[in-house]
């Protein structure tokens, strides 16, 4: 648990969220300021800062959260189509420095 991290904070249930479901590895919550009428941030349980400081140790997490939107999209969401973002850095839009999935669905998406 990093102290300063909002995403620790949330997972250690000091601060309150929306959560979806949880397993040993990841949460999901509801993100704060949709940008989807479904969306959802993945979560590892551990602090990892961002993609670029996974380390092979945490390929079971990486597969984890992959597991996890698949099960969101099948299991609670019925099969609909879902975008799935990673943000790696403050310059392409990365704001909390817990590692975390983006999973968009409810609306048409084309764009980048
Ligand atoms: P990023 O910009 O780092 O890719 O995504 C961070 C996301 O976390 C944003 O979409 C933001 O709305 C969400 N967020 C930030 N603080 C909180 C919070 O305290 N609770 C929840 N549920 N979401 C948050
Ligand atoms: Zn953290």
């Amino acid at each position: 648990m990093n102290n300063d991290c909002i995403f620790c904070k949330i997972i250690a249930g000091d601060i309150p969220a929306e959560i979806i479901t949880q397993n040993n590895d990841v949460i999901v919550i509801k993100d704060i300021a949709p940008k989807a009428p479904t969306h959802y941030l993945i979560i590892p349980k551990k602090h990892i800062k961002d993609i670029a400081s996974l380390t092979a140790d945490d390929d079971k997490i990486a597969a984890s959260m992959i597991a996890m939107a698949q099960h969101i999209a099948g299991d609670l969401n019925d099969g609909q189509d879902f975008r799935l973002i990673m943000n790696n850095g403050k310059s392409v839009g990365q704001s909390v420095f817990h590692l975390h999935c983006h999973y968009l669905a409810g609306k048409k998406m084309t764009d980048l």
